[in-house]
């Protein structure tokens, strides 16, 4: 008896490693390619947060619907994954609060004022180095150390090339983050990889604790992270350096100064870099390629990659096994 190929899905990154996890509890056979290093996901806070995320952009009710659905997937995601998730309050403290407020309140939010803060239990986090590992750790030895450098349609699949051997895949799933299209991919999944606006964001890592839980306020927030805390963060758009950039370090510790209502002892910052994708409505596109059979896209979260993670990973694999899924629609790459 003769096995399928299994679904190739280049790039590990959230929406890489949850779709991979979601197709391999579901019983397909998966292989992950990716060269390792930082990527975004890693460099993130891991907040996953469809309340404060609204709020901040001043989403539509359709995205805040889709962000909530996101969050609720999360609690049994995560314990599927053994993924660490934390339910602890997020704040918001600044002169704008009102409209904060009412943001949340219109979008359907609970959120409630204490000692002049602005509190909401809708939020949670993870820590993206351990959900990472935990979710390495399920797929084992399907993920393979590489770079993808081309790709070509054969038969009812794809042949994927690396430097240094070839995969063949029943289908694949480009889940590349900001990086450019790959060569062989086609034309339409290629423009649409290519017009992901790439946004630099900067973050301070922290080894002493700052706060309890996720402050966040006008220019900064500051969330815990392992025994320490993480300073965040900025959004450059076009920018796709990653290297720290002691201007924007600045701006960003006067802003959390401000937020935390003083500065803290001398602290050392360990400054990183990270380049998140946007679509054009600043959702992701996931779903089937416009083109190329059995091609699938899980790309451009913006800022809510880790948010969206789980919903992403089941909106693809759901295309994948041919059927329609609630957010398909609202996500799939063909809808520009
Ligand atoms: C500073 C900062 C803070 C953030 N905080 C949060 C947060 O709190 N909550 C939240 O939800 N989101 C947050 N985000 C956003 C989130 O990190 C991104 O939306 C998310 O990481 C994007 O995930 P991804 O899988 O699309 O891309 P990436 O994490 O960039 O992963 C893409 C992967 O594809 C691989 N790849 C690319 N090309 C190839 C190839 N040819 N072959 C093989 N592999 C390839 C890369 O090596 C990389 O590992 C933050 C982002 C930044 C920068």
């Amino acid at each position: 008896m003769t096995s399928s190929p299994p679904i190739v899905i280049v790039g590990a990154g959230v929406l890489g490693l949850c779709t991979a996890f979601e197709l391999q509890r579901r019983g397909h056979a998966v292989r992950v390619v990716d060269p390792g290093g930082p990527n975004a996901s890693l460099v993130a806070a891991g907040m996953i947060a469809p309340a404060m995320e609204s709020a901040i952009d001043a989403v539509s009710v359709a995205h805040a619907r889709l962000f909530r659905a996101g969050r609720g997937l999360w609690p049994a995601f995560a314990e599927a994954a053994g993924v660490k998730l934390s339910a602890r309050p997020s704040e918001w403290r600044g002169g704008d609060m009102d409209a904060i407020a009412s943001r949340l309140a219109a979008l359907g939010f609970e959120a409630r004022l204490e000692a002049g803060r602005l509190v909401t239990d809708e939020d949670l986090q993870v820590e993206p180095m351990q959900a990472m590992g935990a979710l390495s750790a399920h797929l084992g030895d399907a993920v393979i150390p590489g770079r993808v450098i081309g790709m070509a349609q054969e038969g009812d699949g794809w042949m994927v090339r690396l430097e240094d051997e070839s995969l063949q895949a029943s289908a694949v799933v480009l889940a590349t983050g900001a990086a450019a299209a790959i060569e062989g991919s086609p034309p339409a999944a290629s423009a649409l990889v290519q017009a992901i606006q790439p946004i630099r964001g900067q973050i301070g890592v922290v080894g002493r604790a700052l706060a309890a839980h996720v402050v966040r306020g006008p220019g900064a927030y500051v969330a815990p992270m392992g025994e320490g805390a993480v300073i965040g963060a900025t959004m450059e758009p076009g920018r796709r350096d990653t290297a720290p950039d002691p201007a924007a370090g600045e701006r960003l510790m006067e802003a959390a100064w401000r937020v935390l209502g003083g500065a803290p002892e001398p602290l050392e910052i360990q400054w990183r870099g990270g380049v998140r994708g946007a679509s054009p409505d600043g959702l992701p596109l996931a779903g089937p390629a416009p083109d190329g059979e059995r091609l699938f896209l899980a790309l451009a979260p913006r800022r809510n990659g880790w948010l969206l993670g789980p919903l992403v990973g089941a909106v693809v694999a759901d295309a994948i096994e041919g059927r329609t899924s609630t957010y398909a629609r609202a996500l799939d790459p063909g809808r520009f």
